[in-house]
């Protein structure tokens, strides 16, 4: 029915009612922008992954290429909100000058806030002064030396949780907060309260008055409470249990999948994990997705069907991370 048949009809209950009107839901996209790990190869980029959740966009890691990715994905260009870096060796940080650069074509009036460990400071600082950046916006940099709360925004929050990497290295996740329940219209109007501005109270939690004066309660109208979304991204580090506990429940988690499992024991070496070591963190924490990423540069495209083989034979709901391709992150109820 078209919506606009709807209008001064308020009190009217004999035509359908439309079941979703106040319900809150947002757009949430993973974008890969880079996949590789150590070295760029011709199709792949280095780690980058750009979140977006409606219009506010968050980028973890900007490898070299971040920029090509993110002009050749075509997105409708904003600003990015928030940079959360992992560590700083070079395969994660060397695209983030371009991504600077690049947000003063836009005006804005928000700060740009980047949260990593420690010297990044010194490494963005470094980067302007050196190559006389021309930016028209705050920076605000904030150097973590522990896990916790990191970003929080009207509705989530992003946290921070040490890795075990060669220097000082962080994997995130960001979590939206519990939605309210699902609105029911037809609730509304046998408690009388006509359609208006007094559902939309209702749906964000607030208790309003009846046509007849009587108080109507926001869990009268709504359904149960419904749970938000998990994105997590964990790279460059050895698997341990914590890492389980923090992605716990993760709708979409992004890792690190850098070796095949019979080169075990030279990722030890160099702190990283196997593909198979990934899957088996997704499996501990019934992540509902797990996507590898930061590939070996040894790896042909061909090759990394290998990885993904040996990670599926532990967690079936993993994929492989490409360049440029897209993870829309659902709602569970
Ligand atoms: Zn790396
Ligand atoms: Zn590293």
């Amino acid at each position: 029915m078209n919506p606009s048949l709807y209008l001064g009809l308020q009190n009217s209950i004999a035509l359908p009612l439309p079941q979703r009107l106040y319900s809150i839901t947002m757009n949430l996209e993973a974008f890969i922008l880079g996949s590789g790990g150590m070295m760029p190869l011709p199709n792949r980029h280095l780690t980058s992954v750009l979140l977006r959740r409606e219009g506010d966009l968050f980028l973890f890691d900007g490898g070299e290429g971040t920029q090509v990715s993110l002009r050749r994905l075509n997105l409708r260009w904003k600003k990015i909100s928030a940079i959360f870096i992992s560590h700083t060796h070079a395969d994660h940080v060397t695209g983030i000058p371009g991504i600077l650069m690049l947000s003063s074509q836009v005006d804005r009036e928000d700060p740009l806030y980047i949260i990593g460990p420690p010297r990044i400071a010194e490494y963005i600082e470094t980067s302007r002064r050196v190559l006389d950046m021309y930016i028209n916006y705050e920076i605000l940099v904030k150097e973590i030396n522990e896990g916790g709360i990191v970003y929080t925004g009207a509705d989530f929050h992003v946290r921070a949780f040490p890795l075990q990497h060669t220097k000082p290295c962080f994997g995130y996740t960001l979590e939206e907060n519990p939605r309210p329940g699902e609105f029911h219209p037809e609730q509304a109007l046998a408690k009388g309260v006509p359609r208006g501005p007094r559902w939309a109270q209702l749906q964000a939690g607030k208790i309003v008055q009846a046509a007849d004066g009587t108080k109507v309660h926001p869990e009268e109208v709504l359904g149960p409470i419904r749970s938000g979304r998990k994105f997590s991204f964990v790279t460059d580090t050895l698997p341990f249990y914590e890492i389980a506990q923090e992605v716990a429940g993760s709708d979409l988690f992004v890792c690190e999948g850098m070796f095949e499992a019979n080169l075990e024991e030279s990722a030890r070496e160099k702190k990283h994990m196997t593909a198979e070591q990934a899957a088996q963190i997704a499996a501990a924490a019934q992540v509902k997705k797990l996507a590898l990423i930061h590939y070996s540069p040894r790896y042909t495209e061909y090759n990394l069907k290998q990885l993904l083989k040996e990670a599926q034979a532990i967690f079936p709901n993993t994929l492989l991370s490409r360049d440029r391709l897209v993870f829309p992150i659902e709602y569970k109820d």
